[in-house]
This record gives structure tokens, sequence and C-alpha cells, in this order.
């Protein structure tokens, strides 16, 4: 290949999208890759299903990033979840939304999105140069120089699409944070995201592999000085939990996981409402209902009526109370410790399963050091950012995969007018 005009670091959901686009707009375009095969991530993601976008509206996608999601107006402006269904469906491979609203390709092979992206990168033209770590990025002049193991190339764009540090087997070891900083840039701390829990529980390591849904779990900072005891919790998820032999999973416990990893020097507690839809009242109530129908029936076996019966045990006995006490034999203050633990359990956080098991990376380059109608740097000329390197991270239901597509989408234009992915296609057609 001659000397190339953009060179994309990093073949993951971003970086097959910008790279494809690059070379539409008729720049010469190099894809370096540090994995022998390209979107590694995507073939394991999803449960190797790959859940490539949410059954949402732009709208829809903004609010779940929270205030972080405004940056991401514009690039789902061209490339919306509607698009991201439309473009796979257009390379053969139709979606379906599950309950949930995630949504899955049909064939519940993740393979089948990753292809499809490679297909379209071939097709675009763009070179892609599998096992090629990049070790650094310079500006030289006008020009950017990319030192690999294996070459060196320079040229005027760069898109860097290296994603964070989150499943480091995957590649992703978060090599682009020192390059951008060195070139200017400004690195939130990353941290673990979409990551299990560990929790000071043993009594609960026995009843791992429950499944519990829908549960609302809060966690809450409980050495935050300004607040001694903290009214609003700093984050807060309904979702199906997951009790494992070190703590707890599922979405429930993984969407609230950023708040635990960002004060890993502070005590965090998590309150678990196995029930979400009811009082405690209300459960206390039905409680004292079973009492005056089956008095003779013990506590737990009294309580296994509501929940799962190896759980209904351990937590009467995690709460200082005997499974074994007959009904109307059962103090009111017991019941009332119980419809109080079933309403906002407490429980220890000790920590997360780390970068090692965290499905994103929160932190990453500053958001307002990067021009989000184009995804160009603010401090570098001629530099693009997209992806999972940016401070940017999302919640369970393929939201990840919908800002990666999207803002790879932009950057791919560098600056160029963007198309839509519908007039991008409407021109391929014509073509
Ligand atoms: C187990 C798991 C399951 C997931 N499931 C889902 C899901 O179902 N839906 C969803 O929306 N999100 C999911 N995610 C999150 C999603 O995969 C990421 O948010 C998304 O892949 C980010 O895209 P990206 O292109 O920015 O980064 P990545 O996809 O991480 O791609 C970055 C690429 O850059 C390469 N690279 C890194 N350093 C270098 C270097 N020095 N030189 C050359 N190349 C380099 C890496 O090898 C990698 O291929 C999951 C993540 C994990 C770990």
């Amino acid at each position: 290949m001659e000397e190339p005009e953009t060179i994309v670091i990093g073949a993951g959901a971003a970086g097959l999208i910008a790279a494809e686009r690059s070379a539409s707009i008729g720049r010469r375009t190099l894809l370096l890759e540090k994995a022998p095969k390209a979107g590694v991530k995507i073939l394991m993601s999803g449960g190797t299903r790959c859940n490539v976008t949410h059954a949402t509206d732009a709208a829809g996608i903004v609010a779940a990033y929270g205030p972080a999601g405004r940056f991401l107006h514009s690039p789902l402006s061209y490339l919306g979840p509607d698009d991201v269904v439309a473009l796979f469906a257009a390379e053969g491979v139709p979606t379906k939304i599950e309950s949930t609203g995630k949504v899955f390709p049909r064939s519940d092979r993740a393979i089948d999105v990753r292809d499809a992206l490679v297909e379209r990168l071939h097709r675009s033209g763009a070179s892609l140069k599998l096992k090629t770590a990049v070790r650094s990025l310079v500006r030289d002049g006008d020009r950017f120089e990319v030192q690999a193991d294996v070459g060196r190339w320079t040229a005027p764009q760069v898109i860097v699409t290296v994603g964070g540090r989150s499943y480091p087997g995957c590649g992703t070891t978060g090599d682009g944070y020192p390059w951008l900083a060195e070139l200017g840039h400004e690195i939130v701390p990353p941290v673990p995201s979409l990551v299990p829990l560990t929790l000071d529980a043993p009594w609960l390591r026995e009843l791992q592999g429950l499944t519990f849904d829908p549960v609302e779990v809060a966690v809450w900072d409980v050495d935050d000085p300004a607040a001694r005891r903290p009214k609003r919790p700093l984050a807060r998820c309904r979702s199906s939990l997951l009790i494992t032999h070190v703590g707890l999973s599922g979405p429930a416990a993984m969407n609230v996981s950023r708040e635990v990893a960002r004060r890993a020097s502070h005590r965090t507690l998590l309150t678990c409402d196995w029930f979400p839809d009811r009082t405690v009242d209300n459960l206390l109530a039905e409680l004292l209902e079973r009492r005056a129908d089956e008095p003779r029936k013990s506590l737990a076996a009294a309580l296994a009526r509501i929940v799962f019966a190896r759980f209904a045990e351990a937590l009467v006995r995690h709460l200082g109370c005997d499974p074994e006490r007959r009904l109307a034999e059962v103090p009111m203050e017991w019941f009332r410790r119980i419809a109080a633990g079933l309403k906002g359990l407490p429980l220890v956080v000790t920590g997360t399963l780390g970068f090692a098991k965290a499905e994103v990376t929160a932190g990453g380059v500053r958001l307002s050091e990067v021009d989000s109608r184009t995804m160009a740097s603010r401090k570098v000329p001629g530099l693009y950012l997209a992806g999972e390197v940016l401070d940017l991270d999302g919640p369970i239901g393929g939201f990840n995969f919908q800002a990666a597509f999207a803002t790879g989408w932009l950057a791919g234009y560098q600056g160029t007018p963007p198309e839509t992915w519908r007039e991008a296609n409407a021109a391929r057609a014509r073509r």
C-alpha cells in the first residue's frame, strides 16, 4: 500500500466502522490491529450473541448515559439505533428485539456481526493489518508517526479506537492513554465498569447461582465526609441480580459497579430491595397473615412461599432469627426485621472483580477535549477519537456498542461533511 492518508488504530467496533467510512470518502486508509483477528470483543460479547444496540431512539440512548449522554447527540444523528439495525440488515444480518429491549442478531451469532463489519471494511478498500501492536503515536510536524512492533507508518490523520482497559485478554490494555496524554489530552482515571461486585457476606456464598428478578439495588458511600448519613444513593438500578461465590453479578449489580470502582478507597454499602413493587407494610401484613393461617409452620417454611427456600433460611439466620421457630411463637420484632430485610438489606461491598472481568472501562479521554460534531481532538489537529477510549460508558443493554459504532462512524469522516447511514446507503445503491 502507498503511504496511508489515514491510520486507524484498533479494529474493534469503533475502528472497523471508522476505517470503512474513511476509505469510503476516498482516503487511503490503514487499520492496524494488535490481535490476530479483528473484532475480538465483538465475538465474545453478549455471551457470544452480541447485543448490538438497544430498542430505543437516539434520545433513549442519550438518556441512558446520564449527563455524558449529551456528547452522543451528534454521532447518533448520523448512526442511531434504527440505523444500526438497518446497517446489519443490509449486510444480511437481521436482528431481533428481546423483552429487555436488547437487540441481537437473529442468528444469535456474534460472528455474523463481526463478519458483516469486516466485509464492509474490505468492500471499502481500506487495508487491515493484523498482529500489529502500536507502541507509540507521536506528532511529527504536520504528520503523525505510528510506531508498531512490526513497522512504522506516517500519516496526516489518525483515528484512535484502541478501546479501554477492560478484558485485557482481548488486546485492550489501555495502550492509548499514555500516547494521548503525551499529545496533551487529559485522561480521566480509568476504572472498571459493568463488573461483578465482591461483598463481605460469607452467608450469601452458599446461595451462589440464585437469580432474582427484579431487584432494586442502591450503592451508598458511607465514608463520604459531606454526608455521614447519605440521603441519596450514588447509583440505583432495578434489574435482575445473580448471587455469585464472591458477591453479586447480573445487570442490577453490574450497572452500579462504576460507582463502587470510583470510590475504591471508601466504604460502600449496597442495599437490595428484593420486592421493589411492594412496601414493607405489605410484606409484614403477608407474614402476619401466614401466622394467622398456619401458626405451626416454621418461619423459614413460611418465608419460602415468597422467596427461594435456600435464601429464606439464610436470610433469617443472617438477620439473627431462628428459621425453625414456629410462626405462632415468632416475636413481632422478628417479623418487622425480616420485612425490612426484604425491602432494603444492607451489604458491605469490598470491591469489584476489576478490569479482568469488566465489560467496559469508565474514564478515558476527557469529553470536553473532543469535538462531538466531528470526533476531532480539540488538542491535536488531524487526530480523531472514537469508542471506549473516550470517557464514555453506558449501562448493559447494547448501549456501549451503539456508542462505539456511532462515534466510529462520525470519526471516519474526519471533519468532512458526514452522511447519515441512510444517505450513505442510498449513495452506495446509486453507484
Ligand atoms: C465480555 C464482554 C461482553 C460485552 N458485551 C457487550 C454487548 O453485548 N453489548 C454492548 O453494547 N457492549 C458489550 N460489551 C462492551 C463492548 O464490547 C465495548 O464497549 C466495545 O467493544 C467498545 O468498542 P471499541 O471499538 O471502542 O473498543 P474494542 O472493541 O475494545 O476494540 C479496541 C481494539 O483495539 C485493539 N488495540 C488495543 N491496543 C492496540 C494497539 N496498541 N495496537 C493495535 N491495536 C490495539 C484491541 O485489540 C481491540 O481489537 C462487552 C464487553 C465485554 C468485555
